[in-house]
């Protein structure tokens, strides 16, 4: 899995609707890439302090923000 698919893919794992084979496939991108594990870390604390305030909904505007985050940082790595 691409950090391109990962993050594709993102959004539905931390809203419990990916599929079973994709959700170890995203397991094992999060392991094995370290770029990815900080978005996934960032937006789980984001969801978490939106979860407090009643806002469950990660906007688009901060989901776009991090992933444009994360794909620079990969750029060049020759992960994404
Ligand atoms: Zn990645």
């Amino acid at each position: 899995m691409t950090c391109t698919e990962f993050l594709a893919r993102m959004t539905d794992y931390f809203d419990g609707t990916i599929a079973k084979e994709l959700e170890a496939e995203v397991r094992q991108h999060m392991c094995e890439c370290s770029h990815c594990e900080v978005v996934v870390n960032t937006t789980r604390q984001t969801i978490e302090i939106y979860r407090d305030t009643d806002v469950y909904e990660l906007s688009t505007d901060t989901r776009e923000r991090l992933i444009a985050n994360i794909m620079s940082k990969c750029r060049g790595k020759g992960c994404a």
